[in-house]
């Protein structure tokens, strides 16, 4: 299997533009290949006979032509234009799958980047050669030492660039899974609460950096477009993104590194898509995206340690049914940490009875034919191409 470590680097300016460089000639190659797919896609339809677009062809049109139309690629490593085209390739390929948007034309500033394949750089301790930009200091050394160099993809966020090296590593999923049992998660914009009661509060380093972010944020729409100040104010809000950013990644691994090791099925929350979109307040977009990392990786750990992850469907009301009797109450304002349920006489914790609800829903999923999850009630992750029955209850498969 494939794993990924990605290392903060530190260039020096010669360096730093060299990077800049490659990824400016990816970003180009990139859309150069997009637009002529968008071409030869027209051309194909209007005339079947014509060849459809693919990414082999055109990266050897643009070997062929770069030379003459475009020499400066030749001052950058040629891995960066390669890679790029067979990654539009892969958008396309998603694209076509369902699994993704059609590919855009890439913006200078926003996710530069650029590939290089194995066998084009090298690996020693804290340090890594890339082809043409020369050796760089890395922030730490890489996690799997030992193992075979697949790729490696430098990226900039904000003002820092970093190296995600992909490695060959052994399964080395366990024969079984965790013996923890069964946890819920209740994921809020103040605490993660745990069915068994643990709270795992948000770091205040991320709380702070949403109200730098908002203060920021204002500065930045009050400045001149084109100034150097707006420039300036649009770095300031980037590096605080980029912060966020770490500091929620740091406190979210921890947490579902402990979970996916201690517990063989974690039961969380559909993400609300629709309430995302709606919501337009900064502090409460940083914990949505918070939610969505949390649950990416979960996904993985719980894979590699034979775990899985349950997630209860968009309707499921994880907060208002009772978890002592199972009866639902009518109304629960959001703003009401605590209630006392009309038929059993429980009084809950509003969050660790959501966690507690999912914990027991997760309990009763079970495994149809097709190998994804669900629980009466509860349909599998939203995108599953079996999924429930009209009536609900059963998936389509059974
Ligand atoms: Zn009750």
């Amino acid at each position: 299997m494939h794993k990924v470590h990605k290392i903060a680097l530190d260039p020096n300016d010669r360096q730093a533009t060299a990077l800049a460089r490659a990824a400016g000639c990816a970003r180009f190659a990139y859309n150069w290949a997009l637009a002529r797919w968008n071409e030869l896609y027209e051309a194909h339809k209007a005339d079947p006979s014509q060849p459809k677009p693919n990414q082999l062809a055109l990266r050897r049109e643009l070997n062929a032509i770069k030379r003459e139309r475009f020499p400066w690629m030749l001052d950058v490593t040629k891995c960066a234009p390669q890679e790029a085209v067979i990654n539009l390739g892969k958008a396309f390929a998603n694209f076509f799958a369902g699994r993704a948007k059609r590919p855009v034309f890439k913006k200078r500033g926003i996710h530069d980047s650029f590939k290089c394949s194995a066998g084009t750089f090298k690996v020693f301790e804290n340090r890594i050669q890339l082809p043409v930009i020369g050796t760089l200091r890395m922030r730490e050394p890489l996690r799997h030492p030992d193992a075979k160099l697949v790729s490696v993809t430098v990226s900039r966020t904000a003002d820092r660039w970093f190296a995600s090296i992909a490695v060959e590593v052994p399964n080395d999923a366990p024969a079984s899974p965790p013996d923890g049992g069964t946890i819920g998660v209740d994921a809020g914009t103040r605490e993660f609460v745990l069915s068994n009661g643990e709270r795992h509060e948000v770091p205040r380093a991320l709380r702070k950096a949403q109200r730098q972010l908002r203060r920021a944020q204002k500065a930045l729409s009050r400045r001149k477009r084109g100034s150097r100040n707006r420039e300036k104010a649009r770095r300031r809000v980037a590096r605080i993104h980029a912060r966020a950013a770490n500091v929620r990644a740091d406190w979210l691994h921890k947490l579902s590194d402990r979970l996916t090791k201690t517990f063989s099925i974690v039961g969380v929350e559909t993400l609300n898509v629709r309430g995302m979109v709606k919501n337009r307040h900064l502090s409460k977009s940083i914990m949505d995206a918070a939610f969505a990392e949390f649950r990416r990786q979960c996904d993985y750990k719980a894979a590699w340690r034979g775990g899985r992850i349950v997630v209860a469907g968009t309707f499921f009301p994880s907060s208002k049914i009772c978890s002592a009797c199972g009866a639902k109450t009518k109304r629960l304002p959001l703003g009401r940490r605590s209630w006392v349920c009309e038929s059993c006489g429980t009084r809950h914790d509003r969050d660790l009875n959501a966690a507690i609800n999912l914990e027991q829903l997760a309990v009763s999923s079970t495994v149809p034919a097709c190998g994804e999850f669900f629980a009466s009630g509860v349909s599998g992750s939203p995108d599953t191409p079996c999924g429930l029955d009209e009536a609900g209850t059963k998936h389509r498969c059974a």
